[in-house]
């Protein structure tokens, strides 16, 4: 990984006037936005980018594009990545985590390595294998209080095999807690659309086990149903991560247009 653009962590003469003023502000720094290659200078190359409040507080970590016929994640995130900025801690994107797949809008690139089963990853494997271990070291490195990878599933829940339409909770306890308070107040807002259900079986390789069983860190995968329109799951994905910035107390500001 290598830092594109200096993290200016200087204070302006206002944040160190204002720290004189009140010994009880957390003011840190300015806002910044940094953001980063993944997997530099391999086929896979992708972006991360680091939104940092300046004020002390938690670190969230999203992730979506990890499967490239799963528009609805990566569509939310582009759109949340214009609209929200924290307020207090830091919002960490990687929006395009497969960015062969998405180019292609395939679940995989021609390779067919699944980005969702090679986690934690290889920095000497092939390219695919390169950014799982980066997305690894880039949150055992920012420690945030969870992780979210945004899917989409072909179905409803159990139907045909799928688990459309369901938040997978990873094996820890705050997942399991929060998770079923996230799930009940999406629910509460979710319009005609059938309920969410929960999951907690996130398979051996995915970003969702292997950061909830190695670092202890608390992991969703959002999947919402292609069954519904696109734009309703879009609207489902970002409904989903604005309640769970509320749970883990990440204040946005809204951008205006
Ligand atoms: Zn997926």
């Amino acid at each position: 990984m290598k830092k594109h653009v200096a993290l200016r962590c200087v204070l302006s003469l206002a944040t160190a006037l204002l720290l004189a003023l009140s010994p009880f502000t957390t003011a840190l720094a300015e806002p910044s936005s940094e953001t980063l290659l993944l997997a530099e200078g391999t086929a896979a190359e992708t972006q991360a980018r680091i939104d940092d409040s300046g004020v002390e507080g938690p670190t969230i970590f999203f992730v979506a594009g990890t499967h490239g016929n799963e528009w609805a994640g990566y569509y939310a995130a582009d759109e949340l990545m214009e609209e929200i900025f924290p307020t207090a801690g830091k919002i960490i994107w990687v929006p395009r985590a497969n960015i062969q797949a998405c180019n292609i809008e395939q679940r995989t690139a021609e390779d067919e390595v699944n980005l969702n089963r090679v986690y934690p990853g290889n920095s000497e494997g092939n390219p695919v294998e390169q950014v799982a271990a980066e997305i690894m070291a880039l949150i055992e490195q920012e420690q945030p209080v969870a992780v979210v990878d945004m899917h989409e599933g072909y179905n409803f829940y159990g139907v045909d095999g799928s688990i459309g339409n369901s938040l997978v909770l990873g094996a820890t306890d705050g997942s399991f807690m929060n998770g079923l308070e996230i799930i009940s107040r999406v629910n509460a807002q979710n319009g005609d659309h059938p309920d969410f259900t929960f999951d907690s079986n996130a398979p051996a390789g995915s970003l969702n086990h292997e950061v909830s069983t190695r670092l202890g860190i608390d992991t969703y995968t959002i999947e919402t149903s292609q069954v519904l329109e696109m734009e309703e799951r879009i609207a489902q994905q970002k409904l989903f991560v604005h309640t769970i910035l509320d749970v883990y107390g990440i204040p946005v500001e809204e951008e205006s247009a």
